[in-house]
């Protein structure tokens, strides 16, 4: 018989019908006269049960070797639950063990693991609810990034994941090469000689997408991109990985405010889309979410996950210039009772993540964009203001996250440009095809990226990135 998921059983399963289930055993309970198997197959959260006779001797073998972990698949007939807590139950007619697991060896038993265990065996923690949760959640969030910008015409670029170009990420990138790397052919100085490698020159990961996004920008008018970036700095943190995948839109003919539009009108219809199809991953992760919250004091709990996700869409986003806010972080009361890490002293500092969270989350209350930032801590690429100091960047900060957005508005004067790269030492000869889109039709443009795996904290109220991603790269940690 064709197998039917449990999602589909769940819902709109015909009791009295036959039907074939496969999947994992979660757990297994038993009676005198009949055992109880809660079966998973990740189309779901919620569990079948199924209701298996033990009076049987061929059943009571079988039993006897069907452990958490093991997988089976069973036949059987669909019949109205009696206090399953679901509507259906499956009454097994015919079971068959595909796959035992042994309960000495398996790692995974029913009851609470702790998320650095799971990490450890990122393997099998799939099967547990909290990853299963997260993995239909990610993935309903990718294809809703996909549906946003398909239903608003943007085309979807690939860009190079090797890139010939270190203007972003000098130092903090992942280098490609074929040498080997006791032996690689060496300039008569004793500088390895790159030419000989495998493109001719130095190449390494891509930091980003977006020099190339502009490119297609500049003919095609709105593009995104949604891919994997690299990036080699060590900042072992609840919100860095070595490689995450990123979402960069970059459009023609918008300026910074346009920008910010687009930005808040995305974010919103992202935590709409999970609200209106993830429900129950959602309530399941805000049950886990307060669980383990329910140790912190109370001033420290975060808002109740589904709560917190509607006050995203009910509230505008607060938009104020970088200005404004040194103003307000320097009058504030952390920073003037020397309770920053970093304390806020002048204009011209970067904000840390530790303002950018005392913004969102103690003064606005709702998510901030804030804008215009000093030249001196922002990339080339962005459009310098009339004042000399500062540049059209915009950065989005959300309640426990801090950036989760950075954009601008690009310069688009082939002149300014230009000075800019001297005055920061990037690689000219580098830039070439960069600067020739504004030497050829230029247009104001702009565009930002957002860290895919920021919006997955965000929207799943898990703590750490990586637990959002099924396979985290971080320092000194490569594994699976
Ligand atoms: P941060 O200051 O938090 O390190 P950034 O200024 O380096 O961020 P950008 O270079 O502007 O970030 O990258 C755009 C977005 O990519 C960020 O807003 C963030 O959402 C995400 N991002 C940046 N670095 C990482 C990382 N190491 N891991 C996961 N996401 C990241
Ligand atoms: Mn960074």
């Amino acid at each position: 018989m064709k197998r039917t998921k449990i999602k589909q059983l769940l819902e709109s399963g015909d009791a009295g019908s036959k039907v074939t289930v496969k999947g994992w055993v979660r757990t297994k309970r038993g009676s005198k006269n009949v055992a109880f198997l809660a079966i998973n197959d990740g189309s779901t959260i919620n569990n079948i049960q199924v209701v298996v006779d033990v009076n049987n001797n061929e059943n009571e073998a079988l039993l006897a070797k069907i452990h958490t972990g093991a997988s089976i698949s069973i036949d059987g007939l669909l019949t109205e639950s009696q206090g399953s807590g679901q509507r259906v139950e499956l009454m097994a007619e015919n079971l068959i063990i595909l796959g035992e697991a042994n309960p000495d060896e398996y790692p995974l038993q029913p009851k609470k693991h702790s998320l650095e265990f799971l990490r450890e065996i990122a393997h099998l923690r799939f099967r547990t609810n909290t990853f299963s949760a997260i993995t239909r959640l990610r993935h309903s969030m990718i294809f809703a990034v996909h549906k946003f910008f398909n239903d608003k015409g943007f085309l979807n670029i690939h860009t190079p994941i090797i890139t010939g170009s270190d203007c972003e990420g000098a130092g903090e990138m992942f280098r490609v090469s074929v040498f080997d790397p006791k032996n690689p052919p060496l300039l008569e100085d004793g500088n390895v000689n790159w030419k000989e490698d495998f493109f001719g020159k130095e190449t390494n990961l891509t930091v980003s997408g977006q020099l190339e996004g502009e490119l297609a920008a500049l003919a095609l008018s709105e593009i995104y991109t949604f891919g994997p970036t690299f990036r080699a700095e060590n900042s072992n943190t609840s919100r860095h990985l070595a490689e995450f995948w990123m979402i960069e839109p970059e459009m023609a003919f918008y300026d910074i405010n346009d920008n910010m539009d687009l930005a808040e009108e995305m974010l919103k219809y992202l935590v709409k889309y999970a609200l209106e199809n993830c429900m129950e991953d959602l309530q399941f992760l805000s049950k886990r979410q307060q669980e383990e919250e329910s140790q912190k004091p109370q001033d420290q709990r975060s808002m109740e996950l589904i709560e917190k996700l509607k006050f995203v869409l009910d509230n505008d986003f607060a938009r104020i210039s970088y200005t404004e806010a040194i103003d307000i972080l320097m009058k504030s009361k952390p920073n003037q009772k020397k309770q920053f890490q970093y304390p806020v002293e002048k204009w011209g500092t970067d904000l840390q993540s530790e303002h950018e969270r005392f913004l969102v989350e103690k003064h606005f209350k709702k998510p901030v964009i804030l804008t215009d930032y000093p030249k001196e801590i922002k990339a080339f690429y962005m459009k310098q203001n009339e004042d000399g100091k500062t540049v059209r960047a915009m950065d989005v900060l959300f309640p426990g996250i801090g950036e989760i957005i950075g954009g601008s508005q690009r310069e688009e004067n082939y002149e300014k440009l230009l000075n800019r790269i001297r005055e920061m030492h990037i690689p000219e000869k580098d830039m070439w095809w960069y600067l020739e889109t504004r030497k050829f039709g230029t247009v104001e443009h702009s565009g930002y990226g957002l860290g895919f795996e920021r919006l997955m904290l965000f929207v799943s109220g898990m703590g750490n990135i990586r637990d959002v991603i099924p396979f985290p790269r971080t320092p000194k940690n490569a594994e699976f």
